[in-house]
Order: structure tokens, then sequence, then C-alpha cells
């Protein structure tokens, strides 16, 4: 049986009266690539933000189990130290540090420094624009820029799961399509990722399998390929 690196039970969380995730179960095993995929408000990164334990003051049920040992009460510093990653929406780098010390930050719990200068050459080779800006504040870069610099700054910590909120959000075509090839590589590497994503259509074709969310519940999931065929996910996510 392949190893279980995440899982969610009965999760419920609530913000005052409104309920936002209603008890959903999922589960990411090692090495797989699984999409969060739904609308709007549907729920996905209050359940990102539950397994994190970054949520704001509010109700939660269920139980969240990460390498086997219940996360609750980690918080977010700890978890890095885990080896579990996050780039949330809106990326969250440090924009009054270079792109080089963001990097540098990234691998903060690790000691090993010529790996860490090959990992920073690696990710300048893979995003030349943030070679060409190494020594300029993380702020003054473009949204896509900052995307790179965050999933980069993320990896450089070697998670054994990175979860990622929306990294197409704001993202010019181009972006979308190099932030894609990204995560597939990263995925490819071995390393299990958690996506949730709005362009259903590009997370489903990069991953292993998917989950629906749908006003705080998952109403589907299976293979993604097979949900790729699947009537009503065409009809209600893939715009056809
Ligand atoms: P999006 O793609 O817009 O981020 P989502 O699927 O990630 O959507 P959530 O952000 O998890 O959805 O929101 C789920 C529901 O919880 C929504 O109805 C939202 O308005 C509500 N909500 C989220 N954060 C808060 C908060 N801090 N306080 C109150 N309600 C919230």
């Amino acid at each position: 049986m392949s190893e279980q690196v995440l899982k969610v039970a009965g999760l419920k969380v609530a913000y005052g009266g409104i309920k936002a995730v209603k008890g959903i179960d999922l589960e990411v095993n090692r090495g797989e690539l699984i999409a969060l995929i739904g609308a709007n408000g549907a729920g996905k990164t209050t359940t990102l933000k539950a397994i994190t334990g970054t949520l704001p003051d509010c109700k939660v049920e269920g139980a969240v189990t990460y390498m086997g040992k219940s996360l609750k009460g980690s918080q977010s510093f700890h978890l890095v130290e885990q080896k579990l990653a996050m780039v949330p929406e809106g990326r969250g780098v440090f924009t009054r540090m270079s792109i080089q010390e963001n990097l540098m930050m990234g691998a903060y719990t690790r000691n090993d420094q010529a790996g860490i200068d090959a990992d920073i050459a690696k990710w300048f080779d893979v995003f030349p624009r943030l070679k060409e800006r190494a020594a300029q504040m993380a702020g003054t870069l473009s949204g896509g820029e900052q995307q790179m610099l965050a999933m980069a700054r993320a990896l450089m910590s070697h998670p054994q799961l990175l979860l990622l909120d929306e990294p197409s959000m704001g993202l010019s075509p181009i972006m979308v399509e190099k932030i894609f090839e990204v995560i597939r590589n990263v995925s490819k590497e071995g390393i299990t990722i958690l996506l949730v994503e709005q362009n259903a259509k590009l997370a489903l074709q990069a991953a292993h399998r998917g989950y629906v969310m749908d006003s705080g519940l998952i109403t589907m999931t299976g293979k993604a390929s097979d949900m790729l065929d699947d009537p009503r996910v065409k009809a209600a996510y893939l715009g056809e």
C-alpha cells in the first residue's frame, strides 16, 4: 500500500455562523499530485488553512494527520521543520527582502551550505527572471515573478508535502504555463503536492487524482484523467 502523507477526516470549519467546510475527508499519498478544485467560496482555502493551522479564531472539528501524526496545535513555523511547505494565495514573499534573501530564508532549516547554493543556482536556472533580479527587493517583482519566487522559496526547504493555493491566480497565460510546467517537474521529482486551483483543466491535466469541492463538501473524487472525461466535471468546471 502507498504511504499516506496527509489525511483529513471529518473536517468542519465554521466562521461564526458561516459553515465554510462541512465535514470532508481527503488523502494524499507519497509522490501524488492531488488537485482540489471548485468554485469561488467552495471552502478550498479554508481547508488548506485548517491543514496548516493558520485559520483565524474559528470553530474547527475533525482530524488532520500528517506523516502519521496529528497536526493539531502545530504552528506555521513548526511546519517547515516538519517538511510541510505552503505557498498561500497572494504568495506571501518577504517583500522587503531581496530575491536571494527570500530563497535563503526558504532554506533556514537546512545547514548544508553547498546544497543550498546549488539549489539557489538551480532555481535561477529554472526562473532566469529571478536571477537577473537577485538583489532586487521581492516587493518590486510582478505578480507572476512573485509566484515563481514563492514556489522556489517553498521548495528550498525540501518539503515532504507542498501545499499550493491558486498558483495560477492573476497570472498571464504564459506565466500560468510556466508555473504549471514547474509544478509537473517538481511532482516528477517525487515531491508530494496538494494543489488548490480554480483552473480545473490545468490542475486535472497535471494531477494524478482530484477532488471537487462544492459549498463546503467534497462532491466528487477520482483519477484525474477520469474526471477530465466526466460530463458533470466538464459542464461545471471545464466550461465545456
Ligand atoms: P476562493 O477561491 O475564493 O479562495 P475557496 O474555495 O478557497 O474560494 P474559502 O476562501 O475557503 O473558499 O471560503 C469559503 C467560505 O468561507 C466563503 O463563504 C467565505 O466567504 C467564507 N470565509 C472565508 N474566510 C472567512 C473569514 N475569515 N471570515 C468569515 N468567512 C470567511
